[in-house]
């Protein structure tokens, strides 16, 4: 592995049209992607991640700014010149060439010999797990064999990055999952790059080393699963990667005497009786609905001043919870988080999320943005 960056972006910005026609898809995007990172792209649609995955591959010519591949300056080298190489989310496999064929295409094209072809063609067909597939036509495989056909096809000439946009966008949710862990281990064996588009935040956290979250064409937080899930910086990120409540600045004022907007993940909640501890937070409210999840429940409640607040909390811990009832919840003062107030997140619900795209527990990218009074 290299210390010099797989990829750096410097100041990239990308329009479309122009005058009163223009579109900004990709506007001051700044990034460092390390040699070996699984690194994903996330955003809502539109939101332009697939330009940014589109100007490194250099199907797309940047407006503004720079692209370094591994130190060097690409931002005007040909596709072809370029040490990347990238899988799409139709495949886009020969549909009249075997198995093995498809995979030994770009090798053939590069000039190498036929028997060192087939070798590392059989080769890189082993480490997708289809060994005993080669001989098959595309149209005689699965879903998920054809993606990993085309995985195969991408890394047998060992690109020094692999960009992929949506490419598990197809199948269905089981086998969905199975390629992530399968994507994953693969890219861990390969030590490959591996740039990942996707607007599915359970499959970004799930999968990558670090996540670079877009909205409106700029990056709103880069960090691990973990930072971007349990310290989201903005609003925005709150409420796009997982469940949020974000309190608004007169509502964290008053119940936490903190400035500024916050936000506190739902499972941080609990259902108290009475006040707890100086370190806690309560509130009172009405219980306007309970879901039962299984383990879980979620309970929405109405705070005083109309505020909603959502809590996922055991569901054996629900007696005396009724719809209509009074409710004391309590969470602590370091389970919220200040964030710069970057929403409007119902723009979220209108134009991303395609259900039957989300993993069952993962259907749940509403925020709470509460009203408590200066928004
Ligand atoms: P999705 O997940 O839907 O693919 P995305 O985050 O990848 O979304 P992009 O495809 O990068 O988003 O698009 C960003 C913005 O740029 C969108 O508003 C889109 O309509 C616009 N855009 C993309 N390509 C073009 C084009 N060739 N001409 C005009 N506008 C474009």
């Amino acid at each position: 592995m290299s210390d010099t960056p797989a990829i750096q972006l410097v100041g990239l910005r990308k329009s479309f049209g122009a005058g009163e026609h223009e579109v900004v898809a990709v506007d001051s995007v700044d990034l460092t992607i390390d040699d070996g990172e699984f690194f994903s792209l996330l955003g809502p649609s539109g939101s332009g991640k697939t330009t940014v995955l589109r100007m490194i591959a250099g199907f797309e010519l940047p407006t503004a700014g720079a692209i370094l591949l591994q130190g060097h300056d690409v931002t005007r080298q040909a596709p072809y010149d370029r040490d990347v190489n990238t899988v799409f989310q139709d495949y886009a496999l020969f549909p009249h060439m075997t198995v093995l064929e498809n995979i030994e295409y770009g090798l053939k094209v590069k000039k190498v010999g036929r028997h060192e072809r087939r070798r590392r063609a059989a080769e890189m067909l082993d480490s997708v797990r289809l060994g005993n597939y080669g001989h098959r036509k595309p149209s005689q495989l699965s879903g998920g064999q054809r993606q990993r056909v085309a995985l195969a096809r991408a890394l047998v000439n060992r690109p020094k990055v692999l960009l992929l946009d949506e490419p598990l966008g197809a199948l269905d949710l089981k086998l969905r999952e199975e390629m992530q862990v399968e994507l994953k281990a693969i890219q861990r064996e390969v030590g490959i790059t591996f740039v990942f588009v996707t607007h599915d935040q359970g499959e970004a956290l799930s999968m990558s080393n670090r996540i670079a979250v877009f909205n409106l064409g700029r990056i709103e937080q880069v960090g691990t699963p973990r930072e971007i899930y349990d310290h989201p910086e903005t609003s925005f990120v709150a409420g796009f990667v997982g469940t949020s409540n974000v309190l608004s600045a007169a509502l964290s004022h008053e119940l936490m005497g903190v400035a500024g907007v916050h936000s506190v993940r739902p499972e941080r909640i609990r259902v108290v009786q009475e006040h707890t501890a100086e370190s806690e937070v309560t509130v009172a409210g009405v219980v306007t609905d309970v879901q039962y999840l299984g383990a879980d429940s979620r309970i929405r409640v109405e705070l005083a001043d109309g505020s909603p607040l959502l809590a996922n909390v055991p569901s054996d811990g629900l007696v005396g919870v009724a719809i209509g009832g009074p409710i004391r919840l309590a969470w602590s003062r370091f389970a919220a988080f200040a964030v710069a107030d970057t929403v409007p997140l119902h723009d979220i619900h209108e134009h991303d999320i395609h259900e039957h795209d989300i993993p069952q527990q993962h259907q749940q990218h509403d925020i709470i943005h509460s009203q408590g009074g200066d928004q």
